[in-house]
């Protein structure tokens, strides 16, 4: 890219709830300097007009889009942090946020080791081989021995490891953490023991600097050098392409909360996270450095009020300089789209405001024209490509308390799938429209909102089916075949095409092993 503009880090902070990622989000964005005063309006002109317009429209519209991109500098880079929803479910909107990164955060609890979410969360990033630096947190409180926290990382995810620094002690002996690849030791604040928050940072020669043991006691010492030869023995030195390539984690032990790690994370961001990647894409993938403006909606977030319509698309820049205003070709519709709203959230910054580069965000206030996985771009020749829609794992029918109500029903559940809240299907027997989801969350979300915002009172009931399949064959004849038998099963998704309902995944493996010539496909990639 030009070297005109700082180049960007997009990434994603991947964990279990409790694991710290909040506490971790809000040190790195005070460490990045992108914290301020509630209320402070420091920019002028242009930029105070695209900071005001979108607390403007947060307010009015209710519509909290502050906290799903946070933008800061740092070491002469922009950072941009996506958020993924902390909840114990998911829904598909998680998964997409990371198709939208270059590389993502994964922590830790060092008294928990790797936890459910995490691993379903990391299993997203493999899928696209995103580079994931991991943050073991809370090492302030007693938890797991490193070196069983880096097996079970490389174990369970299948991935090398490369410990990054080193913690002298956990919870009632934790004293620091050392530097392994700028030998350092990092203290705690002498003038404020007591909370134990990172103080000092103390160069030195290696372990044998008579610095340390100055520092340490003779038994945290002793055994800080036991274990990092052993670690040095154990794992592979850091190799930065093994990294980038989804192939290794360099491992930093921290705690969030007490600003241990939190700056080391940060750098090592700056200097070994990739930039702006190439997007796949038909006909060819979209280079970061191509001219033209293009980039793909990734979330569309709708608004708390229920007397308003208006929704945020989140679109992430793939390629090109954009500047507001400009006209983008809404791929599959080729409708041209004016942006002339754009919510940057480089909102420190006044002569970027108005501009955005491959890796930022861009939020496009619309009234429901922009779907998730739509391309936007100044070419009419370009989809991008690699957005899934997930294989539900809940599939219920939606059966309606006042029948007069289908048409709302209807608008409701599509604006929904819309916003990847939830997938529908339609069935080729019955008029019952049916509600699929990957967590049970979604479906609670699902009834508040046809409640409040729609006024549509609706009940889930079980439905014969658990899973869903998007069917596809390069025999049209073996198709039609296979969904005429199966017209009990058979289904369309949103965008008509053709889903086979199962009852669960043994059905699947079961019809799939029968019908070799259908292809039954978990995710259906959004062209
Ligand atoms: P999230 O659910 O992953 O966003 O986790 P939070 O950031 O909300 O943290 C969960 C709890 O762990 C909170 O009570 C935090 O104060 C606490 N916590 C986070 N980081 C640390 C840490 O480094 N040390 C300790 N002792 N507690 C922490």
């Amino acid at each position: 890219m030009s070297s005109t503009h700082p180049d960007r880090r997009t990434f994603a902070i991947i964990s279990h709830p409790d694991a710290g990622k909040t506490t971790l989000t809000e040190k790195l964005l005070v460490a990045g300097g992108a914290i301020h005063m509630a209320g402070e309006v420091k920019a002028r002109g242009a930029a105070r007009r695209a900071r005001s317009d979108w607390m403007k429209i947060e307010q009015q519209r209710g519509i909290s889009v502050t906290s799903s991109v946070m933008t800061f500098e740092h070491a002469g880079l922009v950072f941009n942090l996506l958020d993924t929803p902390g909840h114990e479910d998911f829904s598909e909107d998680t998964y997409r946020t990371l198709t939208a990164v270059d590389s993502a955060v994964m922590v830790i609890d060092a008294a928990k080791g790797i936890e459910p979410q995490t691993l379903k969360l990391f299993e997203v990033c493999r899928l696209r081989s995103v580079p994931i630096l991991t943050f073991v947190n809370k090492v302030d409180r007693e938890g797991l021995p490193p070196f069983e926290l880096l097996d079970e990382v490389a174990d369970r995810l299948a991935l090398d490891v490369c410990p990054m620094n080193w913690p002298a002690g956990m919870g009632g002996t934790f004293e620091g953490i050392y530097d392994l690849v700028d030998p350092a030791l990092m203290l705690p604040d002498k003038a404020d023991a007591s909370r134990m928050y990172a103080g000092e940072r103390l160069p030195v020669a290696g372990l044998d600097d008579p610095a340390l043991a100055a520092k340490l006691s003779p038994g945290a010492l002793a055994h800080l050098k036991e274990e990092t030869e052993l670690a040095s023995a154990c794992y592979a030195p850091f190799d930065v392409a093994a990294y980038r390539n989804g192939d290794l984690t360099p491992v930093y032990f921290g705690s969030a909360l007490k600003e241990f790690g939190v700056e080391d994370l940060l750098n090592a961001l700056a200097a070994h996270a990739p930039g702006p990647q190439p997007q796949p894409a038909e006909p060819a993938p979209v280079d970061p450095d191509d001219a033209a403006v293009t980039g793909f909606v990734f979330k569309v977030q709708a608004n708390m009020n229920p007397a308003h319509r208006d929704r945020i698309a989140f679109m992430r820049l793939c390629s090109g300089k954009f500047e507001r205003g400009m006209r983008l070709t809404q791929g599959g519709t080729g409708k041209a789209i004016a942006i002339s709203r754009p919510m940057l959230f480089l909102a420190q910054d006044r002569d970027m405001a108005e501009e955005a580069w491959p890796g930022d965000i861009i939020g496009i206030p619309n009234h429901g024209t922009l779907r998730v996985g739509d391309t936007l771009s100044e070419r009419s020749d370009v989809t991008i490509t690699g957005l899934p829609n997930f294989a539900p794992e809940i599939l219920r029918r939606v059966a309606l308390v006042d029948p007069t109500k289908t048409k709302q029903l209807r608008k409701a559940l599509d604006d929904m799938a819309e916003e990847g809240i939830i997938q529908v299907f339609y069935p080729e027997i019955g008029a019952n429209m049916i509600v699929g989801v990957v967590g049970q969350l979604q479906l609670d979300v699902l009834i508040s909102r046809l409640e409040a915002e729609y006024k549509v009172e609706a009940k889930l009931e079980a439905s014969p089916w658990d899973t869903a399949r998007w069917i596809a064959s390069d025999d049209p004849v073996a198709l039609k075949a296979f969904q005429a038998d199966h017209r009990g099963a058979a289904a369309t998704d949103r965008d008509g095409a053709p889903v086979f309902m199962a009852k669960d995944a043994w059905e699947v493996g079961y019809v799939t092993q029968r019908h070799p010539a259908i292809r039954f496909t978990a995710t259906k990639e959004r062209r």
